[in-house]
């Protein structure tokens, strides 16, 4: 896909701003102009921005479990789960709470602080959703803060996760307004920003992000960072995720992203949500150690950690530790 442009009559051009403060009124134009900046001052001011609010020698190891894999009915272009394309994931039923308790106290074990679990649902059903309530009360009970994404939700449904004692609820915007009909066809935008209103209302914290690399051009990616930026409050946590080409999904093809293209997107969303935890996602297992490193400078502060993240691979948990001992960064308590 051709590269959209950012400047047109109705968009002209803005100086990029700096200042690092918390808005909701972003435009494609002014967070185009962050992304256009040369590389040495973009990085300077995310790192100025990113110190202003977080220890930058921190980062927050997260766990991801896949409480229930495969046999989705949605269509996302890349994702594995999906039940429209064959890719060799078997669907699975949902995982037994023991079970997913063991994955928990091994991920606490290995200093995660946060424990997500991933269901490939398009939404829960009520029987499931009380199973899923006993595992955010199990883990919890365990000391770890608790996520997970189920799919979309009704008001109800986050006012009994809420209850259940859930910290944080993903549900990614995935990429621009623009540019998500070539993704994803079986749910639109606005159910999704819906889903995110109830889980704000039902006050539980917010992670959402996207995924970049998969053929989107830059005005693009300028747009799913105005969209999260634009919601009414920033989400808590933003996961920047770097596409993980899977054989059998309509992106298996997918051209490569510069990866200096993705640590603009990493810097460019640490300037727009300044108080957010940007967490560097998938994609890190192709990652070189120095592109991790210049995304922890351009501000991501949170890791996802262990040898899966749901169905692709992701760096085992000795390779990170020896990373963040080599950078002398250390997980955040
Ligand atoms: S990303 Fe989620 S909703 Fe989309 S196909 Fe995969 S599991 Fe289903």
């Amino acid at each position: 896909m051709s590269e959209r442009s950012l400047l047109s009559p109705s968009n002209p051009p803005r100086p990029a701003d700096i200042s690092g403060s918390v808005r909701h009124d972003w435009t494609v134009a002014e967070v185009g102009a962050l992304f256009a900046l040369p590389f040495a001052d973009l990085m300077f001011h995310a790192q100025r921005i990113h110190r202003a609010h977080f220890d930058p020698c921190e980062i927050q190891l997260s766990t991801l479990l896949s409480i229930k894999t495969g046999g989705c009915p949605e269509d996302c272009a890349y994702c594995p789960q999906s039940a429209k394309y064959a890719t060799g994931v078997k669907a699975e039923k949902l995982m037994a709470l023991d079970t997913v308790l063991a994955e928990a106290r091994a991920a606490k074990d290995g200093g995660a602080s946060r424990f997500c679990m991933g269901a490939a649902w398009r939404e829960p059903k009520a029987r499931d959703m009380e199973k899923v309530c006993a595992m955010i009360e199990g883990v919890k009970a365990l000391g770890l803060e608790t996520c997970v994404t189920l799919g979309m939700l009704t008001a109800s449904q986050t006012a009994r996760l809420k209850a259940a004692g859930l910290d944080y609820y993903n549900h990614n915007l995935d990429t621009s307004p623009e540019f998500y009909g070539d993704i994803i066809t079986t749910r639109t935008y606005q159910e999704r920003l819906d889903t995110l209103e109830h889980v704000r209302q039902a006050g539980i914290a917010v992670c959402c992000g996207g995924i970049v690399g998969m053929g989107e051009g830059r005005n693009d990616r300028a747009g799913m960072i105005v969209a999260l930026a634009n919601l009414p409050k920033h989400p808590e946590s933003v996961p920047i995720n770097l596409l993980v080409r899977v054989a059998g999904t309509p992106l298996a093809d997918e051209a490569d992203l510069d990866p200096f293209e993705f640590i603009r997107t990493i810097a460019v969303s640490r300037i727009v949500m300044p108080e957010s935890m940007v967490r560097l996602s998938a994609g890190r297992e192709d990652m070189s150690e120095a592109i991790q490193a210049l995304c922890f400078l351009a501000g991501a502060n949170s890791i996802f950690c262990g040898p899966r993240l749901l169905t692709t691979p992701n760096p085992a948990r000795d390779r990170d530790m020896a990373l963040l001992e080599k950078l002398g960064f250390t997980p955040m308590a």
